[in-house]
């Protein structure tokens, strides 16, 4: 996952772009860049870090032109690197190009391979450089937007983009619109981002979405929508963990409140399997909203039995097994009086790894918790995702290693149950237009996993 940001038109472009990547600092803590343009020159700056730590106003002021893209990283695909920060920007036949993605490509590798034998030099091994040496190599005899087109026309895989190129920016979705990408307006600029609460922050009035599909081009004043390679010939396939997981509660996206649709998905768990437990509680901050449907649903008071620490960022970001363990204890503390002899019912929105399940089960059980029963508020992650969610190995995936009756076992819960897709799929206003590979392995784009076999693909690669 990445956070992307647009603006076109506006005084304070870079500004703007700063507080646009800072309300998306939840997509990406890794690394965070803006490009800007004046009309005649780009100027750029990225570093690794979070938003306030990679920008200052010396540095904001330097970043001149009332055009801006920005980007938040959260590898998925490449090493975590400077190399690999973005926006990434480059100059061919005299046009300067700055280019931001969000995604995974699923064909990255073969096309990198293509494109060093007709001679591209690849400064990083991010898969979003690659589409850059393919709008070069499209660039001789067309405009740079028939240049993007065919460069999408040879891409597979997850790929929401926002591009700056000729006083222009151009934001386009994917034709299945795996990740989320909005239109928005304010003052007199159009605003483009991953997520809707950038909008808010700015006070910019949400517009639209980027449709699957759709390359948005937009020139001053003015949007020119065309369709890119494949739009509408394919179906629709947005990323259901966003909406379980990945993005903020107080966005819209894919047409959906998140906040409504992570709350219906308690009140759905509460219909599928309720507990006898005394109090409700959440793993904060992600169990929440599915937490406040479940206590709806089944009745059983809410309470908070931790803690949060709000100066610590988000766990996964931790390289090593180690240092996320670690991050989970730092992150949440308990609270003895409201656990201490009681039967407790969790609920969290998911569990990968199962890191963050038996670390905290097993601060329940120390400060006394009778019986621990835990409801998920999304089905069982059984296989990777190659679409830019970082669950890319099916050894670190705990439901895909143990069958589902050894689950509570394993993770030392005395009893589990995990939100059914049928009941995930009740919580969303079109539940085809979704992938919901993660869960049933029905990958929509094919990939060829790095084992070189397709078991994780459903035998569809
Ligand atoms: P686990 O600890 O089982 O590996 O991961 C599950 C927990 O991490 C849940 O509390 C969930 O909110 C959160 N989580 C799920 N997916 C992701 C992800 O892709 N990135 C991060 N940072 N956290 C995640
Ligand atoms: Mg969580």
């Amino acid at each position: 996952m990445c956070g992307l940001f647009g603006i076109s038109g506006h005084p304070e472009a870079a500004r703007m772009a700063y507080f646009g990547l800072y309300s998306q600092q939840h997509r990406g803590q890794e690394s965070a860049g803006i490009v800007t343009f004046d009309g005649s020159s780009m100027h750029a700056h990225a570093d690794m870090g979070l938003v306030p730590d990679v920008f200052d106003e010396q540095v904001l002021s330097r970043l001149t032109g009332d055009k801006a893209i920005g980007h938040i990283r959260y590898s998925t695909a490449g090493s975590s690197a400077l190399r690999n920060a973005q926006p990434l920007v480059v100059r061919v036949r005299g046009i300067n190009i700055a280019l931001a993605h969000n995604g995974n490509l699923t064909n990255a590798a073969e096309l990198h391979r293509e494109l060093e034998e007709q001679g591209s030099i690849f400064q990083t091994n991010s898969d979003s450089e690659t589409f850059l040496h393919l709008i070069a190599h499209n660039l001789e005899g067309h405009t740079i937007e028939e240049a993007i087109k065919a460069a999408c026309a040879r891409v597979r895989g997850a790929y929401s983009l926002v591009v700056l190129v000729e006083g222009r920016i151009i934001a386009l979705r994917d034709p299945h619109g795996f990740h989320p990408l909005a239109l928005g307006r304010v003052d007199k600029s159009w605003v483009v981002a991953s997520e809707t609460c950038a909008f808010d922050l700015l006070e910019a009035e949400y517009v639209r979405d980027i449709d699957p599909g759709e390359m948005l081009i937009i020139d001053g004043d003015n949007l020119n929508s065309q369709k890119i390679p494949g739009a509408g010939e394919v179906p629709m396939r947005q990323c259901i963990f966003e909406l379980v997981y990945f993005a903020r509660p107080d966005s819209l996206i894919f047409g959906e409140e998140v906040y409504s649709c992570r709350k219906r998905m308690g009140i759905e768990l509460a219909k599928e399997s309720g507990s006898e437990a005394e109090i409700v509680i959440p793993f904060p901050d992600s169990g929440i909203y599915a937490t406040i449907g479940y206590a709806q649903g089944t009745g059983i008071p809410y309470e908070h039995a931790f803690i949060r620490n709000h100066y610590v960022g988000r766990t996964f970001i931790q390289p090593t097994q180690g240092m996320r363990n670690f991050g989970v204890k730092v992150k949440l503390n308990p609270v003895r009086s409201v656990i201490s002899g009681k039967h407790i019912c969790v609920i969290d929105d998911s569990i990968v790894r199962g890191t963050t399940m038996r670390t905290r089960v097993g601060k329940l059980r120390e400060h006394g918790a009778k019986i621990v029963d835990v409801r998920i508020s999304c089905p069982p992650v059984r296989h990777p995702c190659y679409y830019g969610v970082d669950f890319s190995s099916p050894k670190e995936l705990v439901a895909a290693n143990h069958p589902e009756k050894d689950l509570p076992h394993v993770l030392n819960l005395d009893s589990l149950h995990y939100l059914s897709i049928e009941g995930l799929l009740r919580t969303v206003k079109h539940p085809d237009r979704y992938c919901l590979a993660c869960f049933d392995g029905n990958y929509p784009v094919p990939v060829n996993t790095p084992c070189g076999h397709c078991e994780h693909c459903g035998g569809k690669a």
